[in-house]
């Protein structure tokens, strides 16, 4: 099992300027010492609730953004302070699929034109191959070849994002980053797109990085679920072990809010009601970002930022409650 996706320490900071001379007060914190595997095959999903920095953090892996700080290393290669320019010959590699297929799609192209794109842009392939492709690539998504010609506007959201994945699989690329991919369709949607993404998978060997505010949406897709507060992961873990033995207040807090299937941990779950709002990434608190509105608190909390670490194999936690290394100089004076 290796990992096709490696972040390390990933900081994307976006400057705040102010004042008559523009002078850069302050910097927002959107994504701050982030780290984590993808591991070949698998759909790691990130959950959080708006704002928390989960999109900027998938944008910034696939280098949307020039990234403040941090190592990303895709397929063997550290991306992470590569130029725009070298970027394009990684680009097949890694795609995005996106929120809001109605946005992301360019209303004056045909589906056949938005498809084949891709190709035109990186590949020298002639154009009846191209056609093919892009007839391959409509049935590999479900769509109807006849429509080819048709433009966006002709489509249900549904169909929509059909379209955005036949385009984001165009040049065979091993890494996809979903972005609420169906936050936007109507229920009955969802799992027709879920499904979808999970057949392709298999077929093509695609590895996802899996981008949700919902917590009982990522359960049907992910493997292992990382969640994310206020610009960093407080908790990532295998599926199971997260939702029936949750560690960090906060991943306790967002499941307690969703319903939970099997009567044996819906037994044991209380419903926890945070205080407070989601403090701005531009000045988050001093010590553990959570310490504002965690239910457990202590005053070493507010003073000390915990380390995100691996309290048992393969489940990492930035919680004191957790820490198994430096707790005790840590807590000293405190407990
Ligand atoms: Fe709560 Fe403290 Fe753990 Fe932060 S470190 S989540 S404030 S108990
Ligand atoms: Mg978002």
């Amino acid at each position: 099992n290796t990992a096709l996706v490696r972040v390390r320490d990933l900081q994307m900071h976006f400057p705040i300027y102010s004042g008559l001379l523009r002078r850069q007060t302050g910097a927002v914190k959107a994504v701050d010492s982030v780290s984590f595997d993808v591991m070949q095959g698998e759909t790691l999903g990130l959950v959080g609730e708006s704002g928390c920095g989960k999109s900027t953090c998938g944008r910034a892996i696939l280098r949307l953004y020039d990234i403040t700080g941090g190592e990303v290393t895709i397929d063997g290669t550290d991306i992470g302070q590569m130029s725009q320019s070298d970027l394009r010959t990684k680009r097949p590699t890694m795609q995005m699929v996106f929120q809001d297929p109605q946005a992301s799609l360019n209303p004056r192209m045909t589906v056949e034109a938005i498809i084949r794109e891709p190709l035109d842009e990186h590949t020298k392939l002639s154009a009846a191959e191209k056609e093919a492709k892009v007839g391959e690539l409509m049935d590999a998504v479900g769509l109807n070849r006849r429509f080819a010609k048709r433009y966006p506007h002709a489509f249900s959201g549904g169909q929509r994002q059909r379209i955005g994945i036949a385009r984001a699989l165009a040049l065979n690329p091993k890494f996809i980053v979903c972005d609420e991919p169906i936050a936007a369709l109507d229920v009955s949607i969802q799992a027709q797109v879920v499904n979808l993404l999970e057949d392709l998978q298999e077929k093509y060997g695609l590895t996802y990085l899996f981008i949700s505010h919902d917590l009982s949406m990522v359960r049907h897709i992910a493997t292992r679920i990382a969640v994310m507060y206020l610009g960093k992961i407080v908790e990532l873990a295998p599926r199971a072990e997260l939702y029936s033995d949750p560690l960090h207040p906060y991943t306790k807090a967002l499941l307690s809010a969703v319903p939970e299937p099997d009567p044996a941990i819906a037994q044991t779950r209380e419903r926890i009601v945070l205080q407070g709002d989601v403090p701005s990434p531009a000045n988050p608190p001093k010590g553990c970002n959570f310490c504002t509105r965690c239910p457990a608190v202590m005053p070493v909390c507010k003073d000390i930022e915990p380390t995100y670490q691996e309290v048992t194999p393969g489940r990492f936690v930035a919680c004191h409650l957790f820490e198994t290394t430096g707790t005790a100089e840590k807590t000293a004076g405190y407990i």
